[in-house]
């Protein structure tokens, strides 16, 4: 073997011995500057950065679909209903909290103060209605419903399908079919596992991806973009930063489920990076699945069922920037939310997020409904899309991991997390768990 062939085998050895979420993450800060540097240029990466958002789209309802129908083989129907009534129960109280720090942090900081409306282009999507959004949970066609990439309606079919078969096995006389249906169930557990082993092959090519992704925004947004919005970015960041270590960390997990907030940061990472270079809930599922299966040890009874629920209902992140997205239009229109309006966000806020979609620019969308509702241009829309690119990476980011805080905690609750393996083993409340 010569030399060379030697020396590019040890560095790329080498290269792979660093953590995957380490390289995405200097993937993530090169990219930014690389972004910021070079300017417009830098947009020609955008194919490269898509081309990882489409791998990781591509598994998202297979993965849906085989680890929920093997999730629910481990599920008693009963235990079923009371796992899906806490993990709800869950998402509506933390969705709340959230929407209130967004509004406490943002009448603190007053972000928009001074700041005039000049108006923008923007296309207002329709936001779906609520008895449009509860009829939409049952596919007409379920194939359909997978090929277009629905989640709710494959989560309910997946789960039907998936009852009907542990309910089989319990009391089907011929033996044939409750061997086939273990069969169905070996394959879906077989299948699982495969498309875990593509997640990590996709983030591989997620070092180049995230680099391409974060060079495309920043070249096109550049810093003076930003200037006048850094108010708004910063009220958000700080909400999140106070939910993700209060809520998430402090009262889910260190205290209610007495575990340690440092090794359910480690065993998140890779979700949380990804949700923060693509800026999409649904898209990340495939990664905050197999953080939730290898790393939190959570069983797929609970994540199966609650993480892509939660990609589509809970949106904590989205529905926080509400809160500080309407304090930054009553500035920039020179009026002051009452509080009986500031409830009217916190109601319309938890409502929305259940019925949108855990994609790029949902939060933006909602925010018609909260403008709307408070009689406020919705010109502001048009004026903040600009940076929403940034400001939906922080939502994304929150979302995914008040998914993973839930599942956590209804696993705790439901003694389905193996607390003596994964990140968990060896840390103790409080403490990190190294990598
Ligand atoms: N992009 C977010 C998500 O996928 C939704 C939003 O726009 O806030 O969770």
């Amino acid at each position: 073997m010569s030399t060379s062939t030697t020396t590019s085998r040890t560095l790329w050895n080498r290269y792979r011995a660093v953590p995957i979420v380490y390289r995405i993450g200097a993937a993530f800060v090169l990219g930014s500057l690389v972004g910021l540097i070079v300017g417009e240029p830098a947009t020609a990466l955008q194919p490269l950065g898509d081309l990882f958002v489409r791998l990781l789209s591509m598994i998202v309802i297979p993965i849906v679909v085989f680890t929920l129908i093997m999730g629910v083989r481990q599920l008693a129907p009963s235990t079923l209903g009371k796992v899906g009534g806490q993990v709800v129960a869950l998402y509506a109280i933390t969705s709340t909290i959230a929407v209130a720090i967004g509004l406490v942090i943002a009448n603190l900081i007053d972000p928009g103060e001074g700041l005039t409306l000049t108006e923008a282009e923007f296309d207002t999507a329709e936001a779906p209605g609520f008895v449009e959004v509860f009829l939409g949970i049952v596919p007409e066609n379920p194939i359909g419903a997978m090929a277009n990439g629905d989640v709710l309606p494959t989560i309910f079919f997946a789960l039907v399908f998936g009852l009907a078969l542990t309910i089989l096995r319990e009391e089907s006389h011929d033996e044939t079919v409750r061997d086939g249906v273990e069969s169905i169930f070996n394959i879906m557990e077989a299948g699982a596992e495969a498309l875990f082993k593509i997640v990590w092959g996709i983030m591989e090519y997620g070092v180049i991806g995230v680099f391409a992704l974060m060079a495309a925004v920043f070249g096109e947004a550049g810093t003076d973009a930003l200037v006048p919005f850094a108010l708004l970015i910063l009220a958000l960041l700080i909400a999140v930063t106070i939910h993700i270590t209060v809520v998430y960390l402090g009262a889910m997990i260190a205290v209610l489920a007495r575990q340690s907030p440092g090794a359910f940061l480690v065993g998140s990472k890779e979700a949380m990076i990804t949700a923060l270079s693509i800026r999409s809930s649904s898209g990340t599922l495939p990664v905050t699945m197999s953080n939730a299966d290898e790393n939190l040890r959570i069983n797929e009874g609970i994540y199966g069922f609650s993480l892509p629920l939660g990609a589509t209902i809970n949106m904590d992140g989205t529905a926080m920037y509400q809160g500080v997205a309407a304090v930054f239009a009553a500035n920039l229109v020179g009026v002051s939310l009452s509080l009986g309006e500031q409830v009217t966000v916190v109601a319309i806020a938890v409502l929305a997020s259940i019925g949108s979609a855990g994609v790029p620019g949902t939060g933006l969308i909602m925010l018609t409904l909260v403008l709307t509702q408070l009689g406020l241009p919705l010109e502001v829309v048009g004026f903040v899309a600009g940076v929403d690119p940034i400001l939906d990476r922080l939502r994304t980011m929150t979302n995914i991991t008040g998914d993973l805080a839930v599942a956590t905690l209804v696993g705790h609750w439901n003694g389905a997390v193996d607390f003596g393996a994964g990140v968990w083993d060896g840390a103790t409340a409080g403490v990190t768990a190294d990598d």
